[in-house]
């Protein structure tokens, strides 16, 4: 089975009122375990909301999403959000941490919602935290990091209950050319070692084409 499978995902916007969009009209796609894939496509073309429909955040008008082979659609709300937060990893363009809490905690708690223990969880913390480069700065806050650094936090924070997919919206376009060079490479050392499957959503074309394949989005439908 497919990690992620998308088949006829349809989505409008303001249906029936005079700023009625459609957004996408039968998009289709497939990510095999450990793929990653580029989705590019100008502003407005409906990246972030085939992403939020993919990673369970928002529901399409039709079609199907499955994740490993398990029909989303057919699960209750209960399990539905239960698979979200145990299959799915999202980074964004800004990185959202807990600005009250260190580097190190953004990264345990949502283990600790998940059941993991203390001792565990901040023992993947650490590790994760160390693969990015980013273990000295495990007891500082979000406002102390730098913003390459803040990024990479949160690249941890998604992983950090083992996602079987991950999917990011921009995840390095808030950053300078040369950090988000860094940073980037960071996050696909990360993604091939633990053998995730992701769709990342990015302007950057040089970015997209160090992943195995770029999705464009016409029309709404991927091509
Ligand atoms: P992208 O991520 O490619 O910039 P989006 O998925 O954010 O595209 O938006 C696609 C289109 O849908 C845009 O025209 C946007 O204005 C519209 N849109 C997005 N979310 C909503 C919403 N909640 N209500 C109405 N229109 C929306
Ligand atoms: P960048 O050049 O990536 O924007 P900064 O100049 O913001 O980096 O920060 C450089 C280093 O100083 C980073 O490692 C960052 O963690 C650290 N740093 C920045 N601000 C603070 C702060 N208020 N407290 C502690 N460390 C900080």
């Amino acid at each position: 089975n497919p990690v992620l499978h998308l088949s006829g995902i349809e989505k409008t916007y303001n249906e029936g009122t005079p700023g009625e969009i459609r957004v996408l009209r039968g998009a289709n796609l497939q990510i095999a375990r450990g793929e990653v894939f580029a989705l590019v496509a100008p502003s407005g073309s409906g990246k972030s909301t085939l992403l939020h429909i993919a990673g369970l955040l928002d529901t399409a008008d039709a079609g199907q999403v499955a994740i490993n082979g398990q029909d989303m659609g057919a699960l209750s709300d209960r399990r539905r959000t239960a698979a979200r937060r145990n299959e799915v990893g999202f980074i964004y363009q800004f990185h959202h941490l807990l600005p009250e809490f260190t580097a190190m905690e953004n990264i345990v708690l949502p283990q600790l919602a998940n059941g993991v223990g203390d001792k565990a969880a901040r023992d993947h913390a650490m590790d994760l935290m160390a693969r990015v480069g980013v273990d000295t700065r495990a007891t500082h806050r979000p406002a102390e990091l730098s913003g390459g650094e803040q990024q990479r936090v949160a690249f941890c924070r998604a992983l950090a209950n083992r996602p079987a997919l991950l999917l990011a919206d921009e995840p390095t376009g808030n950053l300078d050319p040369d950090t988000a060079d860094t940073v980037f490479n960071a996050l696909m050392e990360l993604v091939r070692d633990t053998g995730l499957s992701a769709l990342i959503a990015t302007h950057n074309l040089e970015l997209a084409a160090r992943m195995d394949r770029t999705l464009r989005l016409d029309a709404g439908v991927i091509v």
